[in-house]
């Protein structure tokens, strides 16, 4: 008998009930954005849905408050956004996003969309959960920490470590069979999965990575790489190998105003996505840099790495979320701008061993996730510090 529950992942076809009106996931394969998609996408924020563009801890986009879904399908399948109506929510890559135009062991950009168009060529692949995300490292090691499903990390200029479960399985493919190799692997999980609930992931397979490797057939032989979540995000002026210029910028709480995408869409350059809920704007000539910083700083991006708005994540809060005791969202911004998230080495004050503290009188130090329920929706992997709301306040973890 079938235990299978249906797959709850949001998309555009098929939208989340969100607290505050309907909400459309919009996958972003690689995080790369071309300029006129960027501007298709504030407009419909701004015409269609709430005026926001959320960026995701996947490299993808959310718009909440969607009121007219119809155009908005038309217009994201016009802009190419939408290739698919059946593989919609399985195209969860992400990529590590300097590669090929900073460092690296090799560049990983090509390969993504071989892999997303290799998804939406197989029709059984459209039965993947939206849990499952592909993860393609250039071997520095920004992206196979994020505990993705089925991933390569490039451990030379042709030579890539096969990740399986957020591990490297100590198989090594070449550029030129890394794509089949992770499309075997992604209809070796369908396998495996079977028709069991809650095996939305690898990770939820017993000796998952094991198992898909003996099913490919494939020997591990090489010493395995260990991967940790990155700590440094990409912030600010970043020299590329070719001469050319890409920013950083920093978004509060991962929430881009319309107005501002549009700024960003007539700079008419490649941006990413990144899985920091960051943006890169890629490939300006020097002089476009400093006029990109000079417009866009003052409209709220971030280019400065000691921002205490890059210490802070938090998730949807009230009054998008129902499950949400608090305006999540309210009270992190209040205690960035009244000066209470303090950076990573200091010391907070001995209040902070009181178990529960009213939002007003929390001070935290470093990296930190602010959150409405003990769900911790959309907390960033690595050394985080918890803030959660409780029914007495704040606890700090
Ligand atoms: S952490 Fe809780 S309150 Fe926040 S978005 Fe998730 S379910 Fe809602």
């Amino acid at each position: 008998m079938s235990r299978r529950v249906p797959d709850s992942c949001p998309g555009v076809l098929r939208l989340h009930e969100a607290a505050d009106g309907p909400l459309a996931r919009i996958r972003v394969p690689g995080g790369r954005l071309e300029p006129g998609q960027v501007q298709v996408l504030a407009e419909a924020a701004r015409e269609l849905a709430g005026g926001d563009i959320e960026l995701t801890s996947r490299g993808n986009v959310q718009l909440r408050q969607v009121r007219d879904a119809a155009e908005l399908t038309g217009r994201l399948a016009a802009a190419g956004l939408l290739p698919s109506r059946t593989h919609e929510r399985v195209r969860n890559i992400i990529a590590s996003p300097l590669s090929g135009r900073i460092g690296g062991a090799a560049d990983v950009h090509p390969l993504v969309p071989v892999l997303d168009a290799g998804l939406l060529a197989a029709p059984r692949l459209a039965e993947l959960p939206g849990r499952v995300l592909f993860t393609l490292d250039d071997g520095r090691g920004d992206i196979s920490g994020l505990d993705g499903d089925i991933g390569v990390h490039a451990t030379g200029p042709d030579e890539f470590a096969l990740v399986l479960a957020g591990t490297d399985s100590g198989i090594r493919v070449s550029a030129a069979d890394a794509v089949d190799v992770m499309l075997a692997a992604a209809h070796t999980f369908l396998d495996l999965r079977g028709d069991e609930a809650g095996r939305w992931r690898l990770h939820d397979i017993e000796d998952g990575a094991a198992r898909v490797a003996d099913h490919l057939g494939l020997t591990p032989a090489a010493e395995r790489v260990d991967f940790t979540a990155a700590q440094d995000i990409p912030i600010g002026w970043l020299d590329q190998d070719n001469g050319l210029v890409s920013l950083g910028a920093g978004v509060r709480l991962g929430s881009l105003p319309a107005r501002t995408a549009e700024f960003i869409a007539a700079v008419d350059r490649p941006v990413f996505i990144t899985p920091w809920r960051t943006l890169i704007i890629a490939d300006l000539a020097e002089w476009a840099a400093e006029q990109v910083v000079r417009v866009l700083a003052p409209m709220d991006l971030i280019f400065d790495a000691n921002s205490p708005w890059l210490q802070v994540s938090a998730c949807a809060g009230r009054p998008g979320c129902a499950k949400s005791r608090t305006d999540v969202r309210a009270d992190v911004t209040a205690a960035v701008e009244t000066g209470r998230v303090l950076p990573p080495e200091s010391k907070p004050p001995a209040r902070q061993d009181i178990p529960t503290l009213p939002a007003n009188e929390l001070v935290v130090a470093g990296r930190q996730h602010w959150s409405g329920c003990d769900r911790r929706c959309g907390r960033p992997r690595g050394i985080v510090t918890d803030v959660t709301a409780t029914d007495t306040g704040y606890r700090i973890d």
